[in-house]
């Protein structure tokens, strides 16, 4: 039985999303989504290194740890590669 505080990775980033919309901020992602899900590698490579600086970019990146594509904390998910690549570093 999970804890109270025992939350999934991707409970974590939902919370820190909505506590950074309680000040009025976004990530830079939601300006752009179709960059961060692009099925173009060079566009996930544009998208990776505007994540530095978000504020969500530990929760962020713990959650895509279970996904398969995209750009999740600065990093590129892509299953077509089976690669992980810290593109924003
Ligand atoms: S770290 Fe995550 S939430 Fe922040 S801009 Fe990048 S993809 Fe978006």
């Amino acid at each position: 039985m999970r804890e109270a505080d025992d939350v999934t990775a991707g409970e974590a980033l939902a919370r820190a999303v909505a506590a950074l919309a309680e000040t009025g901020r976004r990530p830079v992602c939601v300006t752009d989504p179709d960059a961060w899900t692009s099925e173009r590698r060079a566009d996930l490579e544009q998208a990776a290194p505007r994540c530095q600086g978000c504020p969500l970019l530990d929760p962020c990146g713990d959650a895509g740890e279970a996904e398969d594509f995209g750009v999740w904390g600065g990093r590129i998910r892509d299953r077509r590669f089976r690669t992980e690549d810290r593109a924003a570093s």
